[in-house]
């Protein structure tokens, strides 16, 4: 095993965001690939974003889409919450002595200072800035308060927060795996508070000292964290130690190039699933939203993206979403299924539309395998099960297009159905082996082929003028279904 060690650190705001997955996706597959470890921690810290249950669905959405992590946090098969790994607790709010450990000693070094400032005098000071077009920072206004005073103030319980003493104008640099190279003066960074008036770390102290104590090798996030970077190397330097690798991933953005947000529809992992992404489909696509493989393959296993994925190939420029790209690729995955997968899969959409029951699924397996093979080539999505096999479930014939009226009310109906009806008494049941040369039959006996004894054949069964298979489609439906069929074509349009 190597020493890799990559950690996605969500905080538990509600979902899992679709850009999420993405990072937590380039972690697992960077540390599969390199045998390193991959590590789940919950960033909990902000207390005011807290959402029960967050931390649940989150989970529960990263291991539907099988980018599951080797520590960390993991729900157990009671659905409670376990931590497992060797470097925790995972979940911040579990570590707040760690952190306060580590602060004072920030503060010991001088490295790191309370600040007593209200909201409203930092506010002050905010609009002074904005009017004369300044850099919004903290002025520095509690940098030197003597030790008595801070004593005193304490003492007396006023509020007050921690604040990173930055260096004055010293050039903070690194290098980012995809970003390259990265220089910042210090005078344009803020004495970062690190410590809020509640106690509670901020997210770049904690994250900082957590990568370190976990010995984080690599620190994959959106770009958004660029910006913090700096601190977050300066905060290193302060404690001795050495800055894990930054790697900052592009945005994920909408058509319009921007980010891509709940505004503008589906963003949660979730959301796709009950749309009826596969997590094949899923995963792949978003492996690719921002990554571009060499070569042309389009259609990646995880065992075949963790063997390709690179980010030397993951762009500076932010990826674009692009549903239709997404469908295209969740197409090929369920194709590529096996059909007692798939019938699995598109099994809740059938029971949830009321097409079959719960009953349905354990009686009758072969027949509805054999339903979900008809539409397995003509569905993007799963929850699409549904319309396409509607044909199997209407009891009448509903003409799509009034073409296909006109086609019910031809001359050449009344002789096929007769001819269907001469074939289908043969036999019990209609079977593959029945439908081998039925056709054929039909032709020998109606004087009709081609597109005039298809067509009109299809319209009678399904109503429609294109659909799956038509020999499928008569072993779907079985006899019966097949003469009632006749039966309400006969009635309603040859009459
Ligand atoms: N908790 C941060 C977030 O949810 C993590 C940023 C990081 O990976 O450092 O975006």
């Amino acid at each position: 095993m190597s020493n890799v060690r990559v950690r996605f650190a969500p905080s538990p705001t509600g979902y899992l965001h679709i850009g999420g997955l993405r990072t937590a996706l380039y972690d697992y597959l960077y540390a599969k690939q390199l045998g390193g470890n991959y590590i789940l921690r919950i960033e909990d810290t902000d207390r005011n974003r807290f959402v029960d249950d967050a931390m649940k669905n989150l989970i529960e959405s990263l291991t539907w889409a099988g980018v599951v992590h080797d520590e960390g946090v993991f729900l157990n098969e009671a659905g409670e919450i376990v931590q497992k790994g060797e470097y925790g607790p995972y979940i911040q709010s579990e570590r707040l002595e760690i952190y306060k450990e580590h602060l004072d000693r920030l503060i010991e070094s001088g490295h790191a200072y309370p600040c007593f400032c209200s909201k409203e005098r930092l506010e002050t000071v905010r609009e002074q800035q904005r009017a004369s077009n300044e850099m919004m920072k903290y002025d520095g206004h509690c940098r030197s308060l003597s030790k008595e005073e801070i004593d005193a103030r304490m003492a007396a319980g006023e509020e007050y927060v921690v604040r990173l003493r930055m260096p004055e104008n010293v050039d903070i640099a690194f290098d980012d795996t995809i970003r390259g190279h990265v220089s910042i003066n210090s005078d344009d960074v803020d004495d970062q508070v690190l410590m809020k008036s509640d106690g509670f770390p901020t997210y770049h102290l904690a994250a900082v000292v957590d990568d370190h104590l976990m010995e984080i090798t690599h620190v994959v996030r959106g770009e958004e964290w660029l910006v913090s970077t700096p601190k977050h190397i300066y905060l290193n330097e302060c404690f001795g130690w050495e800055a894990p690798q930054y790697v900052h991933l592009p945005t994920v953005l909408n058509k319009e190039k921007k980010k891509l947000s709940k505004r503008h529809g589906d963003v949660a992992v979730g959301d796709f699933k009950k749309k009826g992404y596969t997590k094949e489909g899923l995963i792949n696509y978003l492996a690719l939203v921002g990554w571009s493989p060499e070569g042309d393959q389009e259609i990646f296993s995880m065992e075949e993206l963790i063997a390709a994925f690179d980010f030397a190939r993951v762009s500076k420029a932010g990826g674009v979403f692009d549903v239709d790209k997404l469908n295209w690729v969740n197409a090929q995955h369920i194709r590529k299924m096996s059909v007692s997968e798939l019938t699995d899969l598109c099994a809740p959409y059938l029971i949830g539309a009321g097409k079959i029951t719960e009953a349905d699924l354990a009686e009758r397996r072969p027949w509805l395998e054999r339903l979900i093979s008809t539409v397995q080539e003509r569905i993007e999505v799963l929850s699409e099960v549904v319309e396409r096999s509607d044909l199997y479930f209407r009891e009448e014939v509903i003409p799509e297009t009034p073409e296909v009226e006109e086609m019910l009310r031809s001359e050449g109906v009344p002789v096929l159905i007769g001819a269907i009806r001469t074939e289908l008494a043969q036999v019990e049941a209609i079977d593959d082996e029945f439908m081998k040369g039925f056709f054929k039959r039909i032709q020998k006996a109606t004087g009709l082929k081609g597109k005039n004894l298809f067509m009109p054949s299809r319209a009678m069964i399904t109503g429609q003028l294109h659909g799956p298979d038509m020999a499928a489609v008569f072993v779907v439906m079985g006899r019966e279904g097949i003469e009632m069929r006749l039966n309400f074509v006969e009635e309603n349009f040859t009459k």
